[in-house]
């Protein structure tokens, strides 16, 4: 008999990889599941398999995020269904080749699964969330976000769109009770890459962490009240270091006179 619901936990990406993951973890954690991707037939083999060994109440949502229309759809449900306590915006993809030789059509798609979808998400799971006072938005970014000379800048740029839209939030919503944490996973083998044309193992060897191992520590730095998680970063202090840098410029970064070193001589 499974215990009392910690609440609806809305999973985009559900069907595979660390969407899966995730749909598997948050179910032994309590949570009731709103599964979310393109293959029903995926989705409805991870919801039974979960459900019968959770006992939780698990249903799916057949969408395509890269379609207006069926982002629409599920941020309706986002703002009108008060069961949901979080949102993990997961569902993405990445290029086979870089913006100079990939198809204009598939550069699009991966903008909007990856930024407009998770942006529109949050944008109407943390109102809704905010109203109640309570909720947890996760948004699945990537260490790319922090280092755009790696790979190709589309999919690097959407992962930086998410990791400053958590740090934004993470202000705006700062002494509520609605979370915000930004997850910057390294390679994880998953179908990511296959589907992208490359083989993990060739491109990064000894460098790839387990699906499980990854959604783990996330979780672990979820409940450590993290706003930025970063599972494979042994040296905190690294990341620590470089926000304080960014920060430091801040102060410095709009002013009425041009700086001297772009002066004219007289
Ligand atoms: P994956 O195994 O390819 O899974 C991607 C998930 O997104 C699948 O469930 C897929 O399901 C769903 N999806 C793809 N297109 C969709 C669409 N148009 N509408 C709705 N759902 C869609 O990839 P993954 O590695 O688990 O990726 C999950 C997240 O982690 C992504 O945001 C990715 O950028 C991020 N990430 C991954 C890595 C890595 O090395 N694996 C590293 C850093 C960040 P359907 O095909 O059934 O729709």
């Amino acid at each position: 008999m499974a215990q009392n619901s910690a609440g609806l936990a809305v999973v985009t990406g559900a069907s595979t990889g660390i969407g899966a993951v995730y749909a598997d973890r948050l179910a032994r954690r309590g949570h009731d599941l709103l599964l979310v991707a393109r293959n029903r037939e995926r989705l409805e083999a991870n919801a039974a398999k979960i459900a019968a060994e959770t006992g939780r109440k698990v249903e799916v949502l057949v969408a395509d995020l890269a379609n207006g229309a069926d982002v629409a759809k599920l941020a309706e449900r986002l703002a009108t269904d008060p069961s949901v306590t979080l949102l993990v915006n997961n569902a993405g993809v990445s290029l086979t080749g870089t913006l100079l030789d990939t198809d204009p059509a598939a550069v699009e798609g991966l903008m909007a699964l990856n930024i407009v979808a998770p942006t529109l998400l949050a944008g109407a799971a943390g109102k809704a969330f905010l109203a109640r006072n309570a909720g947890t938005i996760v948004n699945i970014s990537s260490v790319l976000a922090l280092a755009p000379e790696r790979f190709d800048g589309v999919y690097s740029g959407s992962k930086a769109h998410l990791l400053n839209l958590t740090l934004s939030l993470a202000e705006t919503l700062k002494g509520t009770g609605v979370k915000v944490q930004a997850v910057l996973p390294g390679a994880t083998r998953t179908e990511i890459w296959e589907r992208s044309g490359k083989d993990v193992d060739a491109l990064l060897p000894g460098r790839v962490m387990d699906a499980g191992d990854m959604v783990d520590a996330a979780l672990l730095g979820l409940d450590r009240g993290e706003v930025v998680t970063i599972p494979p970063l042994a040296d905190e202090g690294l990341f620590q270091a470089y926000t304080a840098a960014r920060l430091a410029l801040t102060p410095f970064l709009s002013e009425r006179d041009v700086a001297p070193r772009y002066r004219k001589a007289a």
